[in-house]
């Protein structure tokens, strides 16, 4: 808490937080840059201090992580980044079982599952963190989404030819209410192991649902000080903007 003897002082940061962007120049379409813009901001203004490591294919690993973001991509990026994500499976397997928060976007949700074969037949191998398959189809599903998940009503925008299917007993991450979600066809959407968030949702998601930034945000926060002690931040755009697309979808 900031004293007010000490206005305009510098306050002490609550703690470094080393948020991880794997493969920014590859996944990051749609915005998903977004992702990881509203997390360092909302660290910010929380009290702490955000670091900031983009990971490119066939760069040494980061030294620190506390939580690690990941969006969507076309085909061809997701097959430029696949040699480097089999040379850190073991390292991202095991980071997810220790409880490290992951959120994974559209291509990169898929590559998180077991695997990714492409409408032309490409069998893409993903790291199996998440029990969810992929296939490509000739039709996309597109278009605005609103989900109803444990985080909360979660609003986005979904762009993707894979269709995925969850394996028996894996969590998904939402419940679909408008759009196609994982399939078009059993009403989920994403998927969700343990701290590890896979979605199609773009928008980018995180500014458009802070809700879901803070709770990505808490789990790295207790990981890195052993304490999570957020600041009032005023969302009231967000929230507007949310509130509009949940309206104007949910009573179309
Ligand atoms: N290439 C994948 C698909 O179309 C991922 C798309 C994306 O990341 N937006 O299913």
């Amino acid at each position: 808490m900031s004293d007010p003897s000490q206005a305009g002082a510098v306050t002490a940061s609550k703690g470094t937080i080393h948020l991880v962007h794997l493969y920014p120049r590859e996944m990051s379409i749609y915005g998903d840059l977004g992702n990881t813009r509203a997390l360092a901001s909302r660290l910010r203004w929380h009290g702490y201090t955000p670091v900031v490591h983009d990971h490119h294919p066939g760069a040494p690993w980061p030294h620190e992580a506390h939580l690690l973001v990941g969006g969507g991509g076309q085909d061809s990026g997701q097959l430029r980044v696949q040699d480097d994500l089999a040379t850190h499976a073991d390292r991202l397997r095991a980071l997810a079982a220790d409880g490290l928060p992951m959120l994974m976007i559209c291509g990169m949700y898929q590559l998180l599952g077991r695997a990714f074969i492409t409408a032309e037949g490409h069998r893409l191998p993903g790291l199996g963190i998440l029990d969810v398959t992929t296939t490509g189809n000739a039709t996309r599903m597109i278009g605005p989404v609103v989900l109803q998940t444990p985080v909360g009503e979660i609003v986005g925008y979904e762009n993707h030819s894979g269709s995925t299917v969850l394996g028996e007993g894996q969590e998904p991450f939402g419940q679909v209410r408008h759009g196609q979600g994982n399939n078009g066809s059993d009403g989920t959407e994403g998927a969700r192991t343990g701290n590890v968030i896979g979605s199609y949702l773009h928008g980018p998601i995180l500014p458009a649902n802070p809700a879901l930034a803070d709770h990505l945000l808490e789990i790295a926060v207790v990981r890195a000080t052993g304490a999570w002690d957020p600041e009032d931040v005023d969302d009231t755009i967000a929230h507007q903007a949310h509130d509009r697309q949940v309206r104007s979808l949910l009573s179309a």
